[in-house]
Order: structure tokens, then C-alpha cells, then sequence
């Protein structure tokens, strides 16, 4: 599932450098995720970096994207243009540095 920025959002600036995706940016009032390049930081990260600094947790699910981890992998690949590999068990993927 890609993620989204709700409106209770701050603006505090914690969340976009955080993502490998580049998939956040401020929008026209708010921060918000493009849900083509939001892997839930599969392939990246164990756990979504944005939702980890959020300081008000204001990143849920978006409802409008549900994707399961294999769609979410095969998002990574096409993004960083790593081979078609099998996808790694969760928990065994390596933060890149
Ligand atoms: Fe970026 Fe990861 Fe947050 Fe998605 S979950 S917006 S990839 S930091
Ligand atoms: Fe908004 Fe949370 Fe990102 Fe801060 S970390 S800009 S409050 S979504």
C-alpha cells in the first residue's frame, strides 16, 4: 500500500528527506506522497521511515491504494531498476546507507 499525508499534517519538514522513493514533497497546503513511488519503504527500509519521524503520526494507509508487499516490491524494482530478483523474506531486506 502506498501512504498518505492526512490534513493534521504541520508542515515541519521531517518527513521528506527521510524517503528513499522521493515520493514526498510539499504540496499546496500540506506535505504529500506520490503513490506511484511510495513502496511503504519495501525494499528499502524495514519499517516506513516517514511514519517513524512524524512527530503528530499523521501518515495512514491510503485506502485509495491498497497494494500487497509482492506489488509493493515490484514498485521498488521498477523505481531503482534492480533486476527482477526474488523478493526477500520480510525483515531480511538491508537498509541501503
Ligand atoms: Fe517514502 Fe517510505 Fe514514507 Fe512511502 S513509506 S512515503 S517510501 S518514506
Ligand atoms: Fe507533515 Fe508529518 Fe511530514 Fe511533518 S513529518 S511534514 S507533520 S507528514
Amino acid at each position: 500500500m502506498a501512504l498518505m499525508i492526512t490534513d493534521e499534517c504541520i508542515n515541519c519538514d521531517v518527513c521528506e528527506p527521510e524517503c528513499p522513493n522521493e515520493a514526498i514533497s510539499l504540496g499546496p497546503e500540506i506535505y504529500q506522497i506520490d503513490p506511484g513511488r511510495c513502496t511503504e519503504c519495501v525494499g528499502h527500509f524495514d519499517e516506513p521511515q516517514c511514519v517513524q519521524v512524524c512527530p503528530v503520526a499523521c501518515i495512514p494507509v491510503n485506502p485509495a491504494h491498497v497494494e500487497s508487499r509482492e506489488s509493493l516490491w515490484r514498485k521498488y524494482q521498477r523505481l531503482t531498476g534492480k533486476p527482477q530478483t526474488g523478493m526477500p523474506a520480510p525483515g531480511t531486506e538491508t537498509a541501503r546507507p
